[in-house]
């Protein structure tokens, strides 16, 4: 499929719990070797763009924390390749930390008014098995669509925009500003318009200007086996159509698993945990166990101890994208039989006369009261 993940803290040369303080410093920093306006080599500039995108990554909350999570906000699934409105929205974020707020790139020109649309995200809770063997399900979700009224224009049906009086049509003001690049020409939307150059004298009667109303829609998900409570499917161009009819953003689900009634979870591992009466782990004995494939016979052997693991190989989680399979752990616990009558007090006695087992034998240094013993300097 895709790429492995940029490793975006690298190039900007910041440790992965970096304030955005420290991303913006260590940031302005390299741009200011980089910048082509100061470093013309073709390098040079090719290294500007990688640092601009990790800045813009990492300074966006939701990409970093995808980034975070081992994933690449900025790879594109098949389906949107080529898709000009993919990865990052222009130059805002990174002129913002050159001039602070408020301040656009220069020489942007007029914004258009349809914009990518934002991502988003929703949870799915799976139960064991279909966490386990995957699944296919339903999901109803709530997101911007494209208004039918106006298709995506925020126009009444039968008008359209006219040229924005305060920018005559060019969607900036500019100003200078200085810099340490020197005196830099600035612009800054105009606020007419929101720097699209247009103002809409007869708003669209369902969607206002916004060319997208909300609505809900069921789509389908296909969960692979294997996924794990935490992990994300990314689903593209399922998510916020944006302003102006823009292209939709990505929808991202969330597992979480609940939780199993026998089995608790450690990757493709299985646990559980096995209560045996002291009488059958002395004696031996066979029991059935319900795994994810059904009924698995279980041997006790005699003389089982307490803690024992027996490990099933291959009964565990089947492992993302693998026919691979993790194992399943049985923690065996060995019952201590409680509130004896008469007859069975006599029955244990003479067990323990017949194996001269009347006394504990005090072994060195093991389990929890060796471990006291040492803290308060035994021996
Ligand atoms: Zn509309």
């Amino acid at each position: 499929m895709a790429d492995s993940p940029r490793d975006y803290y690298g190039l900007l040369g910041v440790s992965k719990d970096a304030t955005p303080e420290e991303l913006k410093r260590a940031y302005r920093k390299l741009a200011r070797q980089l910048h082509p306006d100061v470093n013309p080599d073709a390098s040079a500039q090719e290294r500007f763009k990688e640092v601009t995108t990790a800045y813009e990554v990492l300074s966006d909350p939701e990409k970093r924390r995808i980034v975070d999570l081992g994933g690449d906000p900025l790879q594109q699934g098949a389906g949107s390749a080529g898709n000009p409105f993919s990865g990052f929205g222009g130059f805002g974020d990174v002129f913002e930390a050159f001039f602070g707020g408020g301040a656009a790139a220069g020489g942007r020109g007029r914004r258009s008014r349809v914009r990518p649309g934002a991502d988003a995200l929703l949870q799915m809770t799976l139960t064991l098995d279909e966490a386990a063997f995957g699944v296919r399900k339903e999901l109803n979700v709530e997101t911007a669509v494209v208004c039918d009224t106006c298709a995506g224009s925020g126009c009444a049906p039968g008008t359209s925009p006219k040229t924005c009086a305060s920018c005559g049509g060019s969607g900036e003001l500019q100003s200078v500003q200085r810099s340490f690049l020197g005196q830099v020409m600035t612009s800054r939307p105009c606020p007419s318009c929101a720097g699209t150059g247009e103002q809409i004298p007869t708003p669209c009667p369902t969607c206002g200007t916004e060319g997208r109303v909300r609505a809900r829609r069921t789509i389908t998900v296909d969960v692979p086996g294997g996924i794990e409570d935490g992990m994300r499917i990314r689903l593209a161009g399922q998510g916020e159509v944006g302003p102006g009819g823009g292209p939709a953003g990505d929808l991202y689900v969330e597992i979480a698993e609940a939780p199993h009634d026998t089995f608790t979870r450690d990757g493709a591992d299985l646990h559980c945990t096995i209560a045996v009466p002291m009488t059958a782990a002395a004696l031996g004995t066979d029991l059935v166990l319900t795994t994810l494939d059904g009924e698995e016979k279980l041997e006790i052997r005699a003389g089982t101890q307490s803690g024992a693991v027996l490990t099933l190989r291959g009964k565990g989680v089947p492992k993302l994208r693998s026919s691979a399979r993790g194992d399943l752990h049985v923690h065996v616990d060995v019952r201590t039989p409680t509130r004896l009558d008469d007859e069975q007090e006599r029955l244990l006695r003479e067990l323990a006369d017949l194996r001269h087992e009347d006394v504990a034998a005090v072994t060195k240094g093991s389990g929890l009261f060796g471990k006291m013993r040492d803290a308060f300097g035994g021996r």
